[in-house]
Formats: structure tokens, sequence, C-alpha cells
């Protein structure tokens, strides 16, 4: 099935595999309160490691700015994330520059949810219609060991409670799940979410950046996934809602909801890829994967028209090829690559 657009611009842009422009991520900070040892493990991301300083961070207004731009070139879908967005100071005046842009038909924000519990409210007041909250184990000690700052995961619940309560719905909860690590936790996250009605979407553990150690072995296959809760539940396959989905969804048969499973490593959706990422300083990147961006702060800051920035992005996207994930291999391996926790997943 294709969605509806509801992009009223000219043609959107195309990259030269032919795949629009649609969804864009804003990083709004590098920094983060977690050291998942899938992102940034603690041992490398220390109290000495020298994250961006804060004048090189774009403005909320330079982002704001960008945004609009990109909304011009197709964008329907932005969402919000970092490193961790909420440590970011006044994040809703930034919520609320984007909720006045015409032409964005869903805005987001994805979060460890550590300070939702204090935000959720703020974020809400300032437009922002749902969230994406990661969560990878309900156990205590298996999450706090995944967080690498032992955060207890109550307190990401009560996040999750606080967002519920103030009407940012639906939910969607991001599980990366990792062998050895929390494959144990799938089936109770499954039942969990079962419970509460939230919608979790366990996410295989990719190699992204080149600080996380990432091994084949260490990745648990979503079809692994999707045989351990259909064990216990049985599920049947739902279809997309809409082209470049990057979730493959499962419903229970008994009617209690959905999960989905993000195959980035097994089942590479690289064919439907709409999205760019806009780092924190302002540099544009067209894959997860890239080993650079393109700077377009420099822009920003040298006085370049909103029509001069506009034509950049469109030369960027219009000359993409990328399809990391299609064609990961071992000739792929040990490539330089921009971290996560740079770019936002
Ligand atoms: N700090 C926020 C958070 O954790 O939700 C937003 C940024 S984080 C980089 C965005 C998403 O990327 C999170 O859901 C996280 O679990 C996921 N992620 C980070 N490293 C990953 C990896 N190596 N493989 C798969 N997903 C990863
Ligand atoms: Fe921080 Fe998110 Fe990376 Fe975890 S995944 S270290 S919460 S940026
Ligand atoms: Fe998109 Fe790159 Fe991921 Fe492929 S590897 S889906 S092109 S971000």
């Amino acid at each position: 099935m294709r969605r509806m657009s509801a992009f009223l611009g000219g043609a959107p842009a195309r990259d030269l595999l032919g795949r629009r422009l649609h969804d864009l991520r804003i990083s709004v900070t590098d920094r983060c309160n977690f050291r998942c040892v899938y992102c940034m493990p603690a041992e490398i991301f220390g109290s000495d490691f020298a994250f961006v300083p804060r004048a090189e961070l774009l403005a909320y207004e330079e982002s704001a700015r960008l945004a609009r731009i990109f909304v011009s070139l197709g964008v329907e879908k932005v969402r919000i994330t970092g490193g961790e967005p909420l440590v970011r100071r006044d994040l809703p005046a930034f919520v609320a520059m984007l909720a006045a842009i015409p032409g964005i038909v869903d805005l987001t924000l994805t979060t460890n949810g550590a300070a939702l519990r204090h935000l959720a409210a703020p974020l809400a007041e300032a437009g922002l219609r749902r969230v994406t909250v990661s969560l990878d184990s309900l156990d205590p000690e298996i999450f706090g060991r995944m967080n690498g700052v032992g955060f207890p995961v109550s307190r990401v619940i009560e996040g999750i409670d606080a967002a519920r309560a103030v009407g940012l719905d639906p939910i969607k909860i991001n599980t990366v799940v990792r062998r050895g690590l929390n494959d144990a936790s799938i089936l109770p996250m499954a039942r969990w979410a079962r419970e509460t009605g939230l919608t979790v979407r366990f996410i295989e553990y990719m190699d992204v950046g080149n600080a996380n150690g990432w091994r084949l072995d260490d990745v648990v296959p979503a079809a692994e996934i999707v045989e351990t809760i259909g064990r216990e539940f049985p599920v049947e396959p739902v279809a997309p809602a809409y082209r470049g989905e990057v979730a493959d969804r499962w419903r229970y048969l008994d009617g209690a909801g959905e999960f989905g499973v993000i195959a980035s490593v097994t089942q590479p959706f690289c064919g439907d890829c709409s999205r760019a990422r806009i780092s924190a300083v302002g540099e544009l990147y067209t894959c997860l994967f890239a080993t650079n961006g393109h700077d377009l702060r420099s822009l920003l800051r040298g006085g370049a028209s909103d029509d001069e920035i506009r034509r950049s992005v469109e030369a960027v996207w219009g000359s993409r090829v990328d399809r990391y994930s299609e064609m990961r291999s071992d000739e792929t391996e040990g490539l330089p690559r921009v971290e996560m926790f740079a770019i936002g997943g």
C-alpha cells in the first residue's frame, strides 16, 4: 500500500536510484547521559572524551531553517534525535519552532527516556505529537549493563507513563537486541508491550560507527526474534503501512496488538530509504554508514540564501547512491563510518 503524500511543493527531490527525500532526522547534540554498549561504549567515551563545543552546535533557529528548506524538497516527517536530545537545554523551544512549519505531517523524537518524566509535558505543550523511547530490557540488571551507567529501568518506565499521560501517543519502544546481553529479554518485552498496549520494535544490532566492536555473531536475526515471540503468541505478518517503512510488522492473532522487527542486517531495506540526517554540527548525511557528511553550517553561517542552501541539498541528494546495508560484506568491514550518536540512528 502506498501512503498518500501531503507534500504541496513541486516534485520532491529524488536520488540517483529514484528514492525520494521524505524523512529528516535532526540531531541536536552528540552528548548523552547513557553509555549504551552498542553505541557509546564507556571504555571509549570516558569522562575525558571531547564532545562538540557548544558554539559548533547548530542553534535551534539554524536547524529549524534547515528543516523548512528540507520540507520544500519533499520532507514530511521530522524526527529529533541525538546523542540524547533531552540533554540539550530548552528542547521544547525547538519543538515549537518545528511544530510551526507547515508541511511537517509527522513530528516526533527518539529518546532514552531518562528525562521524560519531567519533559514529557513541556514537549507535548510545545507541539510534539508522539515519541519513541529506547528500552532494551525490563530487567534492572541487564538494562543497567546495556545502558553502561546503571540507569534504573523504573525511571524510564515512569518517563513512558508521563508521556502517555500527556497524550504523546502512540509511543513506540525501540529495543536493540545483542546476542548474549538481552536476547533473554525479548519475550518479557513482548509480554509487557502486549499488556500495556505499546508497540515495541526489535532492532538488529548494527555495525554503525567504528567504536562498538560489532561482530556478526552478536546479531540476533529478526527471523529468530519473530520465532521466539511466535512460539508463545501466534502471529501473522502485517502489510507495510507505506512504502519505505523500515519495520516489518507482526500482529498477534489474539488481537493484542503488534510488534515490529527492524532487520537492517539480515534483510536490508536500502531500496526504499528516504531518510536524510543532519548532525548536531550541521552536516548532512545521506546514509547511516557514511564516512563523511556535507557541511551545511558554513552555508548557514556564511550568508547563503534559502535558495542557495536548497540547491546545495538538492545536489547532494540528487547524486546519492548509498546502499551500504545491501552491500555489507568483508569489503565494507572496517571502513571509517560516522558514529551513531553523531547522527542519531
Ligand atoms: N539517545 C536516543 C535514544 O537512545 O533513543 C536517540 C539517539 S540513538 C543513537 C537512536 C536509536 O539508535 C536508539 O533507539 C538506539 O537504540 C539505536 N542504536 C544505537 N546504536 C545502535 C546499533 N549499533 N545498532 C542498532 N541500533 C542502535
Ligand atoms: Fe545514548 Fe541513545 Fe547512544 Fe544509548 S543509543 S548511548 S541513549 S545516544
Ligand atoms: Fe538507508 Fe544507508 Fe541504511 Fe541503506 S544503509 S537503509 S541507504 S541509511
